[in-house]
Formats: structure tokens, C-alpha cells, sequence
């Protein structure tokens, strides 16, 4: 079985994310694997096989994939070109799509359900498109045999179960599974590891044309907020006065 895994790399989910001058920055905060793209790193490990973990972005963004290495996958490739500095969704998706057909005979692309910055959540469905093969998503549990893939998918209301013929794209939920520890050979083997980079010239194609611009991003309106520590000669004195400013307020 022949697997590639697309993972982006995100800011610390501890990093605090602004905008400046117009721009998003999380300033020195580094860069990790995104949460989900975990999930996806361990389902592909669960199926087993020939695992390769690629992801599209600048030079330097290597610790998503050496993270990937890390945790079990065999090979690893950046992909990454000046002129796809602001590749919207779609543009991400075509350059994907090509790195998958640049590796060739792949049976199965696994995707995290989506990434905590960008949070479009419409990648996977987006290189499954461009690849012509089916999509699964929401996925809570996969079996790939005999050329067919089956996948339970979550849902609020219970699991559904869907079957595709290989190859396919899956996207992943949490309920694969927790993502492994990476392991202390995994590591070594990992910080050793000559990770290829691909250019657009590489994959044989030309910019895609991004058609999504965001011409504005903003930081979320300030809140008011007037603290105000309530005392009181008892507990029961102090609860009343809390409760009675609370109703006050039509909180409750
Ligand atoms: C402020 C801001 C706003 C944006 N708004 C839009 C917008 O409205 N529309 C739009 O099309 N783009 C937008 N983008 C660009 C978008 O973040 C990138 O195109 C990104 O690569 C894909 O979208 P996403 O982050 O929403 O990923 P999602 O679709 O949420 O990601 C789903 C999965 O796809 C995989 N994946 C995503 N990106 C990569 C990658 N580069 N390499 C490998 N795997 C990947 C991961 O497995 C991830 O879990 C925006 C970017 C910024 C900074």
C-alpha cells in the first residue's frame, strides 16, 4: 500500500496570533505539525505501508514533516516555491495533487479535517477533485483491502459507513485514534534526514492562479470588561449580593 499523508504546518496553538499593519503574525512562536494533521499521521501509520508525508510551504518548514518522520512515516518532501506565496485553497489543492502524481502509484492521501489556522476545512475535497478520485471524509475508522476502501465516518448522530474503490482521499477526525509519541529512534533517524524540496518546475506545472484573495483581516473588536471583587462578613452575604447583581445583569 502506497500512502501519502498532507500535513501543513501552524503556528503553536499556544502562540498569540494578531494582526499588524495588516498582516497575521504570531511573532517568534514557532511552527508545528497542526493537531489534526496528527490524526492523519496516525491513521496512515495504522493502515501501514509505504507512508510519505509532503506539505506545501516555505523553506525552513520542516518540522512538520520531521515530526511526521518522527512519529513512523518513511519519506518526507517539501514543497515549495516563491510563487506560490499566497496560494489560496484551491491553488494549495492543484500543487498537491501534482506532488501526489509526481510520486506515483499512490493508493491512498490521508488529511487532517483541517488546519487551525486557514481553517477552510475544503483542501482534501479540493485535491480529491483535482485527482479524480472519491472522497471520504469525517473519518473515525479505515480498512483498506482488495482495492476498496472502507471508512466510519462520525457523525453527531452516530457512524455511517461508506465504502470507495482505491485510490482514494480520506479525511481524518480524532476518533482514529491518539497520535503516537514519536520515539526516541524515530527522532534520531528524523534530525539525520535529507528532506527533499520540489519547485513548481519540479512537478511540471505552472502557478496556479490563486482566486480567493482576503483583502482585509482584522483582530476581534475589544471586549469591555469592568472587574469588580465582591466582599462581604460572609459567604452566604457575599453569594446573595453576587446572585442579586447577576439577576441585575439578566444573566440568568
Ligand atoms: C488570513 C488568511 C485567510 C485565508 N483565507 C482563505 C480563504 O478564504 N480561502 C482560501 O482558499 N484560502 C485562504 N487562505 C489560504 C489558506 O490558508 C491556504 O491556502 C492553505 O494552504 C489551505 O487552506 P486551509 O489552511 O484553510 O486548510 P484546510 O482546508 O483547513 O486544511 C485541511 C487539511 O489539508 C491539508 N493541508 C492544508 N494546507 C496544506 C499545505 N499547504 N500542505 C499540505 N497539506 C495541507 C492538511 O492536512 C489540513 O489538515 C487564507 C490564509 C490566510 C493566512
Amino acid at each position: 500500500m502506497k500512502i501519502v499523508v498532507c500535513v501543513k504546518q501552524v503556528p503553536d496553538t499556544a502562540a498569540k496570533v494578531v494582526v499588524q499593519n495588516g498582516q497575521v503574525t504570531w511573532g517568534d512562536a514557532p511552527l508545528v505539525l497542526n493537531p489534526w494533521d496528527e490524526y492523519a499521521v496516525e491513521a496512515a501509520l495504522q493502515v501501514g505501508g509505504d507512508v510519505t508525508v509532503i506539505t506545501m510551504g516555505e523553506q525552513g518548514g520542516n518540522e512538520a514533516l520531521k515530526h511526521s518522520l518522527a512519529m513512523g512515516c518513511n519519506n518526507a518532501v517539501l514543497v515549495s516555491d516563491p510563487a506560490l506565496a499566497s496560494a489560496d485553497s484551491q491553488a494549495t489543492a492543484r500543487v498537491l495533487a501534482a506532488a501526489i502524481q509526481k510520486i506515483g502509484d499512490v493508493d491512498l492521501v490521508f488529511f487532517g479535517k483541517q488546519a487551525i489556522d486557514g481553517d477552510g476545512g475544503v483542501t482534501a475535497a479540493q485535491t480529491a477533485r483535482v485527482l479524480g478520485w472519491p472522497i471520504l471524509s469525517s473519518a473515525a475508522g479505515i480498512e483498506a483491502t482488495d482495492g476498496r476502501l472502507k471508512v466510519d465516518r462520525s457523525m453527531e448522530e452516530g457512524r455511517q459507513q461508506v465504502e470507495a474503490p482505491l485510490p482514494a482521499v480520506v479525511s481524518v477526525t480524532k476518533d482514529v485514534g491518539e497520535p503516537r509519541y514519536p520515539s526516541f529512534m524515530g527522532i534520531r533517524k528524523a534530525s539525520r534526514a535529507k528532506i527533499p524540496t520540489w519547485s513548481l518546475a519540479d512537478l511540471g506545472i505552472d502557478a496556479p492562479r490563486a482566486v480567493v484573495a482576503w483583502p482585509e483581516v482584522s483582530n476581534p473588536p475589544v471586549r469591555e470588561v469592568v472587574c469588580e471583587i465582591i466582599t462581604g462578613d460572609s459567604p452566604e452575604e457575599i453569594a446573595n449580593t453576587l446572585a442579586d447583581k447577576i439577576l441585575a445583569e439578566k444573566v440568568i
